[in-house]
């Protein structure tokens, strides 16, 4: 059995872990095969799959972690989320991740099906993460858990406060690790750890990173996952026009200043968002000196 991945981290280890997405059709099957042979020479700790809305890709995530395990002999985390699913659906995928030999769960409440501003938990379900971590911890207590933090608050959380209070909560469930929602200014992440820190939650605080290609790209990440646009890297990056290489240059320098800080700032490792796209984060971990990567540690 793997042993959890807070313990990872607490060898000293750098943490680096990627996470994919599963694609829809095969040009972007080929696209996430080139994607992990691209960034497996930078020698990551481990690889996360999402799970998609409603439970869409449930096979699919289950499919390609196992893939990417077999074939890379690399410790991998499914993603799953509350959405759309009553506990025996959910007993059932972790059934399954646990016959797969899956070595972590990423565990998730999810965001409300499209077009839907709140959260509904389906008939037999549960409403929050820290139900699911709970349920993981009772029924599949070997599974090692990471969970979600959210440095610049989450969208519906009524206060900075509460939002912790509840990150606690999961963490106190279960949680070992925590990896953070993207973000663009590291002020926003310190203060967050800082807070974690006074509030008792004493698991590895992983800061996510997505690095940014462009204007466009940026503005729509953000508010895919609710989080603050950036305005001086947007508008730096939507000053160069049709500039697209000048573009993803900048997007590119932004994420590796950001990183060589966090680095400075002793973070135990970090989580790259790749969507599926190798070459923002392959152009990052080029240029920045990452803290020794064990895997032997993993
Ligand atoms: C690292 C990472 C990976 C992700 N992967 C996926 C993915 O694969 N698929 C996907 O669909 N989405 C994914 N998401 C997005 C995530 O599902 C959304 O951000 C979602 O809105 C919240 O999920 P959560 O697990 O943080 O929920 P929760 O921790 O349940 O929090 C949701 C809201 O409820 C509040 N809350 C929490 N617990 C309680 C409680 N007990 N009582 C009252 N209020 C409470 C919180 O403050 C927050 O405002 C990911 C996010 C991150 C950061």
């Amino acid at each position: 059995m793997a042993i959890r991945i807070n313990e990872h981290y607490a060898r000293g280890g750098f943490g680096l872990s990627f996470e994919f997405f599963p694609p829809k059709n095969e040009e972007g099957e080929n696209r996430l095969d080139e994607a992990v042979e691209d960034l497996i020479q930078f020698n990551p700790s481990f690889i996360t799959c999402t799970y998609g809305a409603g439970g869409s890709t449930r096979d699919k995530t289950l499919e390609i972690v196992k893939k990417i395990r077999d074939s890379r002999n690399l410790p991998v985390a499914a993603h799953l989320t509350c959405v759309g699913s009553t506990v025996d659906q959910l007993r059932s995928f972790l059934s399954e991740a646990q016959n797969l030999e899956i070595d972590y769960i990423v565990a998730l409440r999810g965001d409300p099906p499209k077009g839907e501003t709140e959260f509904k938990a389906v008939e037999g379900g549960l409403r929050y993460a820290n139900e699911l971590v709970a349920l993981i911890r009772a029924e599949f207590p070997h599974f090692s858990m990471a969970v979600a933090g959210y440095p610049e608050v989450h969208v519906e959380a009524p206060s900075p406060q509460v939002d912790l209070e509840n990150l606690k909560r999961k963490v106190d469930a279960g949680g070992d690790v925590v990896i953070t929602q993207l973000f663009y200014n590291n002020a926003d992440f310190l203060r967050f750890r800082d807070d974690c820190i006074k509030a008792g939650i004493e698991v590895p605080i992983v800061p996510g990173v997505l690095p940014t290609t462009g204007a466009a790209h940026l503005k729509r990440m953000v508010s895919n996952c609710g989080a603050k646009l950036p305005s001086d890297l947007y508008d730096r990056m939507e000053a160069l026009g049709e500039d697209v290489e000048g573009q993803r240059k900048v997007g590119v320098e932004h994420c590796t200043q950001q990183l060589e800080e966090l680095i400075a700032e002793g973070v135990p490792g970090v989580h790259f968002y790749v969507i599926n796209r190798a070459q923002p984060t392959g152009d990052i971990l080029r240029s920045i000196s990452i803290p020794h990567v064990d895997q032997s540690d993993w």
